[in-house]
């Protein structure tokens, strides 16, 4: 039986975040050939409905209010029901973001359904689809099909691909809601991480270890992330040593990526950072220690000193790019 889906897209500094993209392509899957209606939710998101059916949405629903301009949990709970309520959905899909980890569990228990996180990839359609989700910290897959009642999915960034982007025709309509009782009201975001690439949705990721030794130590490696158009990480140990922020923490504690590619420079790979990269596509590790347990995960090793490899890197990139 086809379904009627409904995809949460979000927003991020001024954008469409790609997830929106991918949790479109995943809702696309789960409907077998019903209709897949994005949700935008903000204080003027209206002008990015066409994108969102250029990217397959067949329609776009939009609810802008004040109380919406950043997130709140009460807030985008209380818009997004409006619009359940509107739509009758039969299945639900988010990005496994900050905003869909904290939002996903309270929509499933206001709808008394299940859900499914982090989905990493879908095999067959509609009611047939399979969900395969990483446990275990990623040491293992598990395969879940939903037996009954509203499917309700995240999907990982960066693990299910967009469709194309073309001229397709879909109707962007507006909800008016009003938001009530909120408990919380932000007022204004204060960034501590800098600006540029976002970690659990970038491409390429050069993450520094404690093997970097000094927040100084990290230029080289951001310049490489520049190169690439990719952003930079770090494991618990750098962060602990306040070489960078913990914005940038990667593992179990931190942010859980799938780039292209990782290059691990200085980074032991203890078990809780593998946590966080173990299913990146491609691991470059670079360290001195030829026992260092990163190069039992790594496609690429390279024993020697990242302050001598990274350079060479970056100008042999140079080169091709
Ligand atoms: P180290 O283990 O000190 O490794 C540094 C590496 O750099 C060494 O392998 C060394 O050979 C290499 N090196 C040194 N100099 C150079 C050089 N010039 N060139 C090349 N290589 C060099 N960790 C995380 O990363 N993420 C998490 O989310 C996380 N969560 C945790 C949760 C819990 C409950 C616990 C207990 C721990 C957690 N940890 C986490 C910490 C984790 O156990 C490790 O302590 C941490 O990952 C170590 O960081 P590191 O690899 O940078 O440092």
């Amino acid at each position: 039986m086809s379904k009627k889906v409904l995809v949460l897209a979000e927003t991020r500094e001024g954008a469409l975040r790609n997830v929106s993209f991918e949790a479109i392509a995943a809702a696309k899957q789960v409907s077998g050939g019903g209709e897949v209606v994005a949700v935008l939710l903000g204080d003027a998101v209206s002008d990015f409905g066409q994108e969102l059916v250029n990217y397959g949405a067949d329609r776009v629903v939009t609810v802008e209010h004040p109380h919406l301009k950043h997130y709140t949990s009460d807030g985008y709970g209380q818009a997004f029901m409006a619009v359940v309520e509107q739509e009758s959905p039969e299945a639900l899909v988010f990005g496994h973001t900050a905003v869909g980890k904290d939002l996903s569990p309270k929509i499933a228990s206001k709808l008394q359904t299940g859900l499914i996180s982090d989905v990493t990839a879908i095999e067959g359609e509609g009611d047939d689809a399979v969900f395969v989700r990483p446990i275990y910290s990623g040491k293992a897959f598990e395969k879940v099909k939903n037996k009954e009642g509203i499917v309700f999915i995240t999907v990982r960034p960066n693990n299910i691909a967009p469709l194309a982007k073309e001229e397709r025709s879909g109707e962007v309509s507006s909800l008016s809601v009003d938001i009530t009782n909120l408990r919380t009201i932000i007022k204004n975001v204060v960034r501590k991480s800098a600006e540029g690439v976002d970690l659990s949705e970038a491409k390429v990721i050069v993450a520094g270890g404690r093997g970097v030794k000094s927040a100084d130590g990290f230029a080289p490696l951001q310049e490489l992330a520049n190169l690439l158009g990719g952003a930079v990480g770090a494991s618990r140990g750098a962060c602990d040593a306040d070489y960078v922020d913990y914005s940038l923490q990667i593992g179990q504690t931190g942010k859980v990526v799938t780039p292209d590619l990782y290059i691990a420079a200085g980074i032991s790979g203890a078990i809780q950072h593998l946590a966080g990269m173990s299913n990146s596509k491609v691991i470059v590790a670079i360290n001195k220690d030829p026992e260092a347990n990163i190069f039992k995960v790594a496609d690429y090793g390279i024993v020697g000193d990242l302050f001598e490899v990274i350079p060479m890197l970056t100008e042999e990139f140079k080169k091709v790019m």
